[in-house]
């Protein structure tokens, strides 16, 4: 809708203004730093950092119910600009101009319901949020727009040169880095660093498809990542991990399209998200924390965060029920078919510790859980999701054996309604899906398939007497001696009745 036919009330703030003031807050010290240079970690702590708008409380003079009118109109708009997370340009980066919001279609991803047997079989009603609908098909995009966004406008209006963005990566941050990166042509450089032989085939050849340089590492992310942060300290790159506070706010979008998808009405929900390095759950739970402040929803949904067996840290840390005695400790990976979530020491702990706090306070302590899976549960969970309408990937799945197995525990009430959280395409973690059909595990990821969830393609074999169009072109006698003798096998596998001519 054009703007000058929204209600007058709206139409003043149906398109966002640039205002603000946006500043890096150290989670350690406490310390601020301006974020006209690029920061990763405090300078004075080396703890990590958050970005936060020091004006924030300008936003309280329009009150809750004007703000959801405000974001439920721009829905309406079509500035190309407002279409993906930038809905709510005045939550995660209001200080951006419109004119310099890179948006390549992240976002907006439908929660698609779960029919009833899906439901009966996890114990509560839920949907799918399809986060393997952005662009380079995982959730990485919604933090991409928003750093490269940042990034654009430094290159535009602060004359910032011959960038070179770098990340270490499971897979989805490269593959979404180099996506952006290369939409940038000419300004901004990529390269990529992975873990050899621990992404997906799908997942390697997006980075490559992009353009961006790609570098193989022996080890695992973990090693990855300390590569990635030596060089961010010692040379000038632009980092492009979610150590990169632009990465978080443009991911807190998530929990503001559930809030507008339910209507704002929020408290009865339990969301669910795989955790890796950590810097989801993390953008999830301030998205609604920021919401709620705002009195743009009125109660705080609870929060399920899921690990896998094989990749535990933060759900060992939070077993120990007693604040003061919890211990972070870093845990070595063994494989796991949740390979996008596969870390052991989460770069965004302090921001998980430091949120969990906050939400707890106000909903309450079991508002937050945090409960892991066996690699088996998870492998089931994403083909069983997948055979009721779902693209869940292998963290989908996780969600899905997480959220069934906190309702049997009692962790969360069977009579809410759950979000998972499909991060990524199952298309992108096809490997797997191949290795179950093919029972061809290694044994380390200790998942043994079950028959009835197997497939395998039927081959239909010809005999010699039967012409093969598969050795060249066939005469049309032959052709039709191929096709009803084809036909017959295939009527026969799939038990077809005649028409009864
Ligand atoms: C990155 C990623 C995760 C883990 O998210 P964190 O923010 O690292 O916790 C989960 N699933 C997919 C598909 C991912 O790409
Ligand atoms: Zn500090």
């Amino acid at each position: 809708m054009r703007t000058d036919q929204f209600p007058s009330e709206i139409r003043q703030s149906v398109l966002p203004e640039v205002a603000g003031n946006y500043s890096y807050k150290c989670l350690g010290c406490g310390g601020r730093f301006g974020i006209d240079e690029l920061l990763y970690t405090c300078p004075s702590c080396g703890s990590v950092l958050l970005i936060e708008d020091t004006e924030w409380e300008r936003l309280k003079n329009v009150p809750g119910p004007e703000w959801r009118k405000i974001f439920d109109y721009r829905r309406m708009v079509n500035n190309p600009a407002l279409r993906g997370i930038y809905r709510f340009h005045e939550l995660i980066g209001s200080i951006i101009p419109l004119e310099d919001i890179i948006s390549l279609g992240e976002g907006q991803t439908p929660a698609i319901a779960a029919n009833e047997r899906m439901s009966d079989w996890a114990g509560i009603r839920f949907f799918f949020k399809n986060d393997g609908q952005n662009p380079s098909a995982s959730f990485k995009d919604r933090g991409m727009a928003s750093a490269f966004s940042y990034l654009n406008f430094l290159i535009k209006k602060r004359g910032v040169r011959d960038v070179l963005a770098i990340c270490a990566s499971t897979g989805d941050t490269s593959a979404s880095a180099a996506l952006y990166a290369s939409y940038l042509a000419g300004n901004v450089k990529s390269a990529v660093l992975l873990p050899r032989g621990k992404v997906t085939p799908q997942q390697l050849g997006q980075p490559l498809g992009a353009g961006a340089k790609v570098i193989e590492i022996p080890g695992v992310f973990d090693d990855c990542m300390k590569v990635v942060e030596y060089l961010s300290e010692n040379f000038s790159v632009a980092l492009m991990n979610s150590k990169n506070a632009w990465r978080i706010l443009g991911q807190e979008s998530y929990s503001y399209e559930i809030a507008q998808d339910f209507d704002y009405e929020v408290g009865d929900l339990a969301v669910v998200v795989p955790i890796g390095n950590a810097g989801n759950i993390t953008a999830v739970m301030a998205g609604f924390l920021k919401l709620y402040d705002l009195k743009i929803i009125d109660s705080l949904p609870a929060i399920l965060g899921v690990q896998s067996e094989h990749a535990n840290p933060v759900y060992l840390y939070y077993l120990e029920p007693e604040a003061a005695r919890r211990q972070f400790r870093p845990v070595a990976v063994r494989p796991s078919v949740a390979q996008a979530a596969m870390i052991g020491n989460p770069v965004s702990m302090p921001r998980v510790i430091s949120l969990v706090e906050k939400y707890r306070k106000i909903a309450g302590e079991g508002a937050v859980r945090v409960v892991q899976t066996s690699e088996q549960e998870v492998m089931d969970s994403m083909l069983i999701a997948n055979r009721n309408g779902h693209i869940a990937c292998t963290q989908g799945g996780e969600c899905l054996a997480g959220i069934r197995k906190a309702v049997a525990e009692g962790k969360v009430e069977g009579n809410r309604r759950a979000v998972l959280d499909s991060t990524a395409h199952a298309l992108k973690f096809a490997v797997f899906q191949e290795k179950y059909f093919t029972n061809s595990f290694e044994p380390e990821f200790e998942v043994v398939p079950k028959p009835e969830l197997q497939n395998m393609p039927f081959q239909v074999d010809l005999p010699d007497s039967v012409p093969n169009p598969g050795k060249g072109k066939l005469e049309s006698a032959e052709f039709l001696q191929f096709v009803k003798y084809a036909s017959g096998v295939v009527a026969g596998h799939l038990d077809l009745k005649g028409r009864g001519k």
